[in-house]
Parts: C-alpha cells; sequence; structure tokens
C-alpha cells in the first residue's frame, strides 16, 4: 500500500489516512505532514536555504515546539517504494551515535519526500576549514584534532557497530558537519541505500566525489568499507593542511594534496604539509595523524586499517611502522581538465624510501586505465 498525497493533512481522505497511520505504526519514523515543514522554512523561503547537494536542497527550520531542523527535500528521481523507503529511514533514524546526525523524521506526500535531521549550527567542516567565510581561526589543532578523532569514531560505528553496517559511499568535507562546540557529525549515511541504483554492495555506479574516491571504487566500483577509509585518509589531510583536495595544487609539478604530502613523506619533510595557520602544535601528534592518513590512503585497500583501527592510531600514541606503508592510489578522471599534465604516475617516480608496493593498482596504472564503472561525479 502506497501513501497519499493527502497524508495527515487532509481530511476527505481520512480512512485511508487511518490505514497508513496504523502502517507507518509500526515503524520509528517520525512523521511530518508538508504543511507543517513549509511552516517550519516559512514556505520554503531563498533566506532559509543552507544549501544544496546530490541529494536535494537543504533548509533550516524551526519546528512549532522551537526545534530547529535541517529539512532535506529529496529529488524526486530518488524515489523508491514507500514501504522500501520507510524502512531505510526506520534503520536509520535507530542509529544514534554522537558523531552522526540524527535522522529525525520524514514527509512523504505526492512527489515529495523529505528528510528531518537535527540541525547544526556550524554548518559543514567544508565552509568552516575550506570556505572563504570560514572560521580557521576558531580551529586551533586541538580541535581539529577533535573534529578527527570524532569523524572517525562515527565512521567507525558504522563500519562495525551498526548491523548490518553501512557504507558510506561520500565522507568528506562537506558532509562532516559541525556543533556548536565544533565537534563534528558526520551526515548524509544510510542514503544511497534509498536510490534504487545504488542498492548493492558492489555497485555498478560510482556515486563519490572526486578528490576522495578510491581507486578501486572509482575504477572498478568495488565498494567495501576500504573505501571510506581512503576517503577518511584524504580528509584528515585536509583538516591538517586547511586545503581542499581537489581545489589547491602543490609544486611545480601541481601535485594534488594527497601527491604532495607523499613526496613530502618520502623527502622526510612532513611537516610542511601541516597548515600555516596552526601556529602552535605538537608535532609528534601531527606528524602521526599524517601518517595515519597515509596509511588509510594506500593503494591497495588491503592494506589500509579498519576504522577501529584508525580511532586507535589517532588516539593514542601508538608506533606506527612505517616500513609498512605504500604508496598511495589516485583516481584522477581523464577529464579534470589539469592543464599542468600533471599525473599520478609521479607518485611511483618518486626518490622514495624503497616504498614500492605489490599492490595491483600503482598510480600510473590508476591514471591510465579507462574507466569501467559510470562516473556520476558530483
Ligand atoms: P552531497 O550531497 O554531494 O554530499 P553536500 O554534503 O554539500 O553534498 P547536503 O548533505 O545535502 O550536501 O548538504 C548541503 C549543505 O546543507 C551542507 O553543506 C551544509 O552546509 C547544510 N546542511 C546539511 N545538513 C545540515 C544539518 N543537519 N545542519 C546544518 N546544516 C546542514
Amino acid at each position: 500500500m502506497g501513501f497519499s498525497s493527502c497524508f495527515g493533512v487532509c481530511s476527505s481522505c481520512r480512512e485511508k489516512t487511518a490505514n497508513e497511520t496504523q502502517e507507518i505504526a509500526t515503524n520509528n519514523v517520525r512523521m511530518f505532514s508538508y504543511n507543517s515543514l513549509r511552516s517550519a522554512t516559512q514556505l520554503f523561503h531563498p533566506s532559509n536555504r543552507i544549501g544544496r547537494g546530490g541529494f536535494g536542497v537543504v533548509y533550516k527550520g524551526v519546528l512549532r515546539d522551537g526545534t530547529q531542523v535541517a529539512i532535506k527535500s529529496l529529488s524526486t528521481e530518488s524515489k523508491q517504494g514507500t514501504k522500501e523507503f520507510l524502512t531505510e529511514l526506520n534503520m536509520i533514524s535507530n542509529i544514534h551515535h554522537p558523531n552522526l546526525v540524527q535522522l529525525i523524521g520524514c514527509c512523504i506526500e505526492d512527489n515529495n519526500r523529505i528528510l528531518v535531521y537535527e540541525y547544526l549550527e556550524n554548518n559543514s567542516l567544508a565552509s568552516a576549514l575550506l570556505g572563504s567565510k570560514g572560521k580557521r581561526d576558531e580551529l586551533d589543532w586541538s580541535k581539529r584534532a577533535a573534529i578527527c578523532l570524532g569523524t572517525a569514531s562515527g565512521l567507525a560505528f558504522l563500519h562495525e557497530d551498526v548491523e548490518p553496517s553501512i557504507v558510506h559511499r561520500d565522507i568528506k568535507a562537506s558532509n562532516v558537519l559541525l556543533d556548536e562546540n565544533l565537534l563534528p557529525k558526520i551526515g548524509d549515511f544510510g542514503l544511497a541505500k534509498l536510490f534504487p541504483d545504488n542498492v548493492t554492495h558492489v555497485s555498478t555506479r560510482v556515486a563519490g566525489t572526486i578528490g576522495y574516491l578510491a581507486p578501486e571504487y572509482a575504477l572498478l566500483g568495488q565498494l567495501t568499507k576500504k573505501a571510506d577509509v581512503y576517503s577518511f585518509g584524504v580528509l584528515l589531510l585536509e583538516i591538517i593542511s586547511g586545503n581542499s583536495s581537489s581545489k589547491a595544487a602543490f609544486g611545480e609539478e601541481f601535485l594534488v594534496l594527497l601527491e604532495w604530502t607523499w613526496k613530502l613523506f618520502t623527502e622526510g619533510r612532513l611537516l610542511e604539509i601541516v597548515d600555516q595557520d596552526l601556529v602552535d602544535y605538537p608535532r609528534d601528534e601531527i606528524t602521526r595523524f599524517i601518517k595515519v592518513a597515509l596509511f588509510c590512503t594506500q593503494a591497495a585497500s588491503q592494506q589500509r586499517p579498519d576504522m577501529k583501527q584508525v580511532v586507535k592510531m589517532l588516539s593514542t600514541d601508538v608506533h606506527l611502522n612505517e616500513s609498512l606503508l605504500s604508496e598511495p592510489g589516485l583516481y584522477r578522471p581523464k577529464y579534470s581538465g589539469k592543464s599542468s599534465g600533471c599525473d599520478s604516475s609521479r607518485i611511483s617516480s618518486q626518490p622514495g624510501k624503497g616504498k614500492q608496493s605489490a599492490n595491483p593498482f600503482t598510480a600510473s596504472e590508476l591514471v591510465d586505465s579507462d574507466t569501467i564503472t559510470q562516473m556520476v561525479p558530483r
């Protein structure tokens, strides 16, 4: 049975509504009427629009009880059957963790599918750290370290503690939201499952974001937890360097952030990657964090740590065995438009510490290979 357009608000179809409510009662998802969300956002007024992502437009809203919420209106083509949709939402709304954005409820009316989330005060890490009007001056090393650790904990929870486990698929700075204390919460988890094309764990469509894509996922569509670990590693480097992985270019060869970090590592100059805005930081700790990022972004996915290990590597003063570290993999689409002529094969040719990996994806192979999956970059 489907849900009618008048669910929850139309008195002329009360009988139908009663049936629907009964069905909904089997779920824990809080249902909102379209009208209630319209008034929460002042008729979806543009001034309440706080962002737009691959899944749709996001508005800030205030519910009748005064609760601030983020209201994400899903694009219509993202529909799946109502029952399946609610089942997934039910599962997502049952996931509670201090570092995961809480799903509060949803609205299903006519063609509208809207998700209601807790509202995070300080926008995304992308705008706070990498945006022009950000909060960089507030993001000292202790705050950044807490963001790294909190994000790692949230992701580890999705991977290891949720049953069935969730691969996020799109870990990146704009999906890490910051609360009033600048502590992180990961958003958008579980959403991929709401999209019929992407239901299986080995997807035929890549739905991640350029700059964060693990090579095996970008090229072969192999979606595993280790693809998230890779993206998390790139995110770590962004937090430490204060640079966007997709926008910044380094050195005479215009290397991307990951390539540049590897180059610095092989030349023993690792701390040069650190954001110059960070004046006071513990060198040992930040060095460890950078190395964790390199462990996470190794080309061979099986050599990457799992997220529980990452949490441990970040939170305790463990000794990282660098001799096990192999070079990073990198996916760069041919149409990326880089005029530098830079390709990732340079990574393999870095004068290194003998760090040739026996992995199936050397960086140069990756760049020259044809993609065999359909790319849907965002
Ligand atoms: P993509 O869909 O590709 O992941 P995105 O992460 O930018 O891109 P959304 O998750 O839809 O897209 O979010 C768009 C923007 O809306 C975010 O960058 C953030 O600024 C804002 N936003 C999203 N959710 C919330 C929330 N719960 N609280 C506060 N702001 C939010």
